[in-house]
């Protein structure tokens, strides 16, 4: 098991962020998540997940929070040894830290938490709450359904009109892509995050049949994977 899926955590040994392959079977059981996360050396006394509902909500845990936070799509907080966690299948994790402030978070975004701008959303929150800049941020960002095959109508893409590069031109067929982890990029450097502390992850769980569930691929079946962040003391 690596320590970080993306390379931008490396340098920070105190951060975990990992997904749950498929192969490790669905994370929607909340029994499952806490296998994996222990499989992970993460402390599942303080496992935290979101009850998601696709909107651009966050929540600070606390103290005294409920392992399953209320309806909210996204997760942080400043407290050591707390492992923050959503389950995704085409939607894309999105992990951030902060290590000035050593504050983490997880969201959970499809494109109805980007229409939402659910990075700004966090980003307000964070600085509220820890006095956070985003100039501070660490943010991985993926795996998600890719622009190969995130196809959408024009209620959806017209939603991104201010991305263009993210909304490719129609297809000769009239079909329409979104490209979702880049319109997640272009908001986190909108608010100030600069460009090197942004990665994406561009392996696509529709493609990526062996390796990640989907839920446009498989269908309303389909399993979830888990993604979660924690550091240590
Ligand atoms: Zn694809």
């Amino acid at each position: 098991m690596t320590r970080s899926f993306f390379k931008i955590f490396e340098p920070f040994s105190e951060v975990t962020a990992i997904l749950s392959e498929s192969s490790g079977g669905s994370m929607r059981p909340v029994e499952a998540r806490r296998r994996f996360a222990e499989s992970a050396g993460i402390p599942t006394n303080r496992l935290f997940y979101a009850e998601q509902m696709h909107g651009p909500i966050v929540s600070i845990v606390r103290d005294d929070s409920d392992a399953r936070m209320a309806e909210c799509d996204g997760l942080l907080t400043d407290f050591p040894d707390t492992a923050l966690s959503i389950i995704v299948a085409d939607c894309l994790p999105i992990y951030v830290y902060d290590p000035k402030r050593g504050v983490i978070g997880i969201l959970h975004a499809g494109w109805r938490g980007l229409a939402g701008n659910i990075a700004r959303v966090f980003s307000e929150t964070a600085r509220k709450e820890f006095g956070s800049e985003p100039e501070d941020f660490l943010v991985g960002i993926g795996p998600g359904i890719g622009p190969c095959h995130f196809e959408v109508g024009e209620e959806v893409s017209d939603k991104f009109r201010d991305y263009e590069a993210a909304v490719p031109p129609k297809r000769r067929d009239g079909r329409a892509f979104l490209n979702l982890p880049q319109i997640a990029a272009f908001q986190f450097e909108e608010l100030g995050v600069p460009h090197p502390q942004i990665e994406i992850s561009l392996d696509c769980t529709y493609c990526l049949s062996e390796k990640y569930f989907s839920r446009r691929r498989d269908g309303a079946g389909s399993g979830n994977m888990l993604a979660v962040i924690c550091r240590k003391r």
